[in-house]
């Protein structure tokens, strides 16, 4: 069986963002995965995802009336699904779970195959596994991460797919290696033997340069989630340390790592260099998929300027009407519109406009610009909630002039990226390894305002594709610093270009768009089949 394996790239991803009507995501990564099935379709590369179906979502957020966001779990329906026939079962906890696989191939995508534990045989714990992405305790993280890499092989194997290649997309895929080496030691080989034949086929990204968003298990809790499968704690302990962490595994089961920006890859490379027995971490820098995030009205316009403006025009009042749609605010087309929209994350500083309120106040009522923000909270994470209340409330001083848009998702994020005239991005450098709505928005001609962390970092050409502020400071006072930045590139020259320069603002959107090749879903995913995948 062995010797004829025709190349084929097993993709495992916790979350996908396809489509809207698909509620397996909750941000950045998942859309990445979408956008790297999208392009692997597109480009011909032998691919499979594997995920799991979320039936209530990542969280449908909405706002409540003291201004604070609360979570609500609708079941979804997904009777566009295919059914694959296959079940199978994987042992978590002392029970058997049984798993469906069902195929998703309507988006453009590769297959894309999800599998499900709510299943009337399930009892209630065992179907819920599969219901809220990035829901519950350590335990149900554990088990969720069971059913992605142990039953995500298994399901490969019962579809009769044999990889040649597994890439782990973020840590979450990781006991999709203990799998692979079980089935070798069944085979007759030792542990080493084992893990050796194993590596040569795994290749490992990793997304996150915070520490605390590194994962970690405690050990008690994976062998009473038998969470080892058949493998010792010494043999687990070498793979993943103690505590286990699933970066440190994800490095140590893979023969080539990632990280997903030039600088991530750097600061990767720093965070993780005293694991050892670690696989040498390279970069690739994300992208995103242009048919799904470029307007073509945009696309067909770029390069007659007259066009372009027109072209954005459409989308900007396309923008404005979803807007009044939501709120019944109608915004002023003609006023420079920033848009700030992504998952509501403390080190994304989503506030940081607001940080000298004088200075903003002022701006705001200049009547020269209007602020649109949306993104959701994680539904644990009180200070992200108390961020999101916070720019509710500037939505409620200033109506018109601040909307906040809730239940942040992914047509909303498309719109936003295509309608508004900036883009707005300051995380606290170095914290955010990429970034993508600003691809999306650049593609656009929507014009990036961004600190220089991430992807805009190799990107930005100040004054010719979008600004830079804060110069690339890390340091004692990073947000003051940071928040003046913004306020004097604003005032100096966002605001003045956008009203009195309008043949250079259209000539800035040109180069934009021109720049936004370097960052396609096409382009990354090239770049990881010949760097990662080696096909
Ligand atoms: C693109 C996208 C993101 C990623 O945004 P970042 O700028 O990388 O934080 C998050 N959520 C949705 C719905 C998106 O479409």
């Amino acid at each position: 069986m062995e010797g004829a394996r025709r190349p084929l790239v097993a993709y495992f991803c916790m979350e996908y963002g396809l489509h809207e009507e698909l509620h397996t995501y909750a941000g950045g990564l998942g859309v990445l995965a979408g956008d790297h099935l999208k392009a692997a379709r597109e480009i011909g590369l032998p691919l499979v995802g594997v995920g799991l179906l979320w039936r209530q979502g990542y969280t449908t957020q909405l706002i409540g009336e003291g201004g604070r966001p609360y979570d609500t779990y609708p079941d979804f329906r997904y009777d566009f699904l295919e059914d694959t026939g296959v079940r199978l079962c994987l042992r978590i906890r002392d029970r058997q779970v049984a798993v469906k696989v069902w195929l998703v191939d309507r988006y453009g995508n590769a297959p894309l195959y999800l599998l499900d534990t709510d299943l009337p045989e399930n009892p209630f714990p065992d179907r819920a596994i599969t219901a809220q992405l990035y829901g519950g305790s350590a335990e149900d993280r554990v088990a969720q991460e069971m059913v992605l890499g142990i039953g995500g092989v298994r399901a490969l194997r019962r579809l009769g797919l044999n990889p040649t290649v597994y890439h782990f997309n973020e840590g979450h895929a990781v006991f999709a290696g203990i799998e692979l080496i079980r089935e070798q030691m069944e085979r007759g080989l030792s542990f080493e033997d084992a893990r050796e034949a194993v590596r040569e086929q795994i290749v490992f990204t990793t997304h996150t340069p915070v520490s605390a968003g590194n994962e970690v298990h405690d050990h008690g809790l994976l062998r009473y989630m038998e969470a080892y499968h058949g493998l010792s704690y010494e043999q687990m302990r070498r793979i993943g340390g103690d505590p286990f962490g699933m970066t440190v595994a994800g490095l140590r089961l893979a023969r080539l790592a990632n990280g997903v920006s030039a600088l991530h890859g750097r600061v990767a490379r720093a965070m993780w260099s005293d694991v050892d027995q670690a696989a040498p971490i390279v970069h690739i820098t994300n992208g995103v998929h242009p048919g799904t995030w470029q307007d073509p009205r945009i696309r067909a316009a770029r390069g007659q300027a007259g066009d372009l403006w027109e072209a954005h025009l459409e989308c900007k009042r396309e923008l404005l009407q979803e807007v009044e749609a939501r709120t019944g605010l109608w915004l002023d087309p003609a006023v420079l519109t920033i848009g700030f929209a992504r998952r509501a994350a403390p080190y994304k500083r989503p506030d940081l406009i607001f940080r000298d309120p004088g200075r903003i106040v002022r701006l705001l009522e200049s009547g020269r610009l209007q602020l649109l923000f949306s993104g959701k909270a994680h539904p644990r994470d009180e200070a992200a909630k108390e961020i999101v209340a916070r720019l509710v409330d500037w939505a409620r001083r200033f109506p018109g002039r601040v909307v906040f848009l809730q239940n942040y998702d992914m047509r909303l994020a498309r719109v936003l990226t295509r309608g508004c005239d900036v883009w707005l991005n300051n995380p606290q450098r170095p914290l955010e390894a990429s970034g993508t709505s600003g691809m999306k928005a650049a593609m656009n001609g929507v014009l990036n305002l961004s600190v220089l962390d991430g992807w805009w970092a190799e990107a930005c050409e100040h004054g010719v594709n979008g600004w830079q502020f804060g110069g690339g400071y890390v340091g004692e006072g990073q947000a003051d610093h940071d928040a003046r930045a913004l306020y004097d590139v604003l005032e100096r020259e966002v605001i003045p270009t956008f009203y009195g320069d309008r043949d250079r603002w259209v000539r800035m959107m040109g180069a934009s768009i021109d720049m936004s090749a370097r960052f396609t879903a096409h382009r990354m995913v090239e770049q990881y089949r010949q760097l990662m995948y080696g096909l």
